[in-house]
């Protein structure tokens, strides 16, 4: 199979600086070497390569957009997009670790960390010395975070921390987790580094979706904690969800690597197969269902790059990351179901991207915000009436 060209119907490529397709460029080649090679045999063993956090580190994907003082690429953030689009195109959960890693563990010590935090942490995070966690979701409490049940008690000398946290993506293999929790019923955000005692994070097993990715309960029982472990930056459930729109941001633009990947896979079999004596590529159905694929990869493009422009300028509203993560992530369902079909019996062989994809995406649909709570923060933004609960 040849390699991957790219999809660029409308001349998106040229909304880009140089500097953001090479940054694309580097990613996409690192993907085809490093990622597309292993990926199917992790995925069936329900692993995630370890292997490939050092490279990652060494192309500077972690904590991308921040700053080199902390030893970052200082990217814009559409080259960090491009680099989450590029990573999903291997796999959702490798694009997964990055995402964590850097939205949700790098930008809350840099948003809202001490200095002497961000200093401890950041570098060793970039080089992919230590790796990060972030707990937020409870067993009983998912779209609903703002009821978590996990607390935080004040002592002489630092916090107890007691409570279960659950589905956390990098849990097993985290050096430090930020966790999230209740301090005098307001929430607050903890580093709680592996080893502590009364903390440990069992890795979850039987899933279906994700397998290349590690997800994992953290279990909290009466962890004391130094004073210096509270993110001082603030407090409340507007901290966590600041992360989450970071991350939204990458996935809106990773689902686009699915898509691609589906596509790719479902345009090069129909122009391969034959049937009834001609190429599945030449009946109508394929060439619709072709049509719709590209069409929407065509307009994910074009709306990321807008979404991307948005937030270097600074004006990005999070409803609008809602819009993206909701559209794209829906589509790449959409197409990956769709390129299956043309792929047939084959569709089902891991020979094949285009099931684990899907697979893949069906947690993607549901974190960071499923779907339909997506569709809620966009009504509300729209009527200004909130339809939650
Ligand atoms: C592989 C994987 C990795 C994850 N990684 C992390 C992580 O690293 N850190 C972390 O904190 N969390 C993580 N999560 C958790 C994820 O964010 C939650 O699963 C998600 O927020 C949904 O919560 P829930 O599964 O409890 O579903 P629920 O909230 O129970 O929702 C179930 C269904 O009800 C619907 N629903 C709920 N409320 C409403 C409403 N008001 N109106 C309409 N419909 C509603 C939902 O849309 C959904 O369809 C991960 C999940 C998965 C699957």
């Amino acid at each position: 199979m040849g390699r991957f060209q790219g999809v660029d119907y409308f001349g998106a490529d040229g909304l880009l600086s140089e500097e953001e397709k090479l940054v694309r460029e580097t990613v996409r080649e690192f993907v085809d070497e490093r990622v597309i090679p292993i990926i199917e045999e992790q995925n069936r063993a329900g692993t995630f390569p370890m292997s490939l956090v050092a490279p990652m580190a060494e192309l500077g994907l972690f904590g991308a957009t921040l700053p080199a003082a902390y030893g970052c690429a200082g990217m814009n953030n559409v080259a960090y997009g491009l680099v989450m689009q590029e990573l999903e195109r291997g796999d959702s959960g490798i694009r997964s670790f990055a995402s964590v890693q850097s939205a949700l563990v790098m930008y809350p010590l840099f948003a809202y960390g001490s200095e002497e935090q961000k200093n401890t942490w950041l570098p060793k995070l970039a080089r992919g010395e230590s790796i990060g966690c972030f707990g937020l979701t409870e067993p009983d409490f998912g779209s609903n975070p703002g009821g978590m049940l996990t607390k935080a008690e004040a002592t002489a000398d630092g916090y107890v921390l007691s409570g279960a946290k659950m589905w956390i993506t990098n849990g097993s293999i985290a050096d430090v987790a930020v966790v999230w929790a209740k301090l005098d019923g307001v929430v607050n955000g903890f580093l709680v580094e592996k080893g502590t005692r009364g903390f440990s994070a069992p890795e979850m097993k039987g899933k279906h979706s994700l397998r290349a990715s590690v997800t994992s309960e953290l279990i909290l029982e009466d962890v004391h904690i130094p004073k210096a472990n509270r993110l001082p930056g603030g407090e409340g459930l507007r901290l966590p969800l600041a992360c989450l729109s970071q991350a939204r941001y990458g996935i809106a633009w990773g689902a686009i690597g699915s898509m691609m990947a589906c596509y790719d896979s479902a345009l090069r079999y129909a122009m391969s197969r034959i049937q009834f004596g001609r190429p599945i590529a030449s009946f109508q159905m394929t060439q619709e269902k072709l049509t719709g694929m590209l069409t929407e990869i065509t307009k994910a493009q074009l709306l990321t790059v807008q979404l991307g422009r948005l937030k270097d300028a600074g004006t990005l509203r999070y409803q609008q990351v809602s819009m993206a993560k909701r559209n794209n992530v829906f589509h790449a369902l959409e197409i990956a179901r769709q390129a299956r079909g043309i792929l047939g019996a084959n569709g089902i062989l891991d020979e094949y991207p285009v099931m684990r994809h899907m697979a893949n995406l069906e947690s993607v649909i549901t974190y960071e915000g499923t779907h339909e709570m997506h569709t809620l923060i966009v009504g509300e933004d729209i009527t200004g009436i909130p339809a939650y609960a």
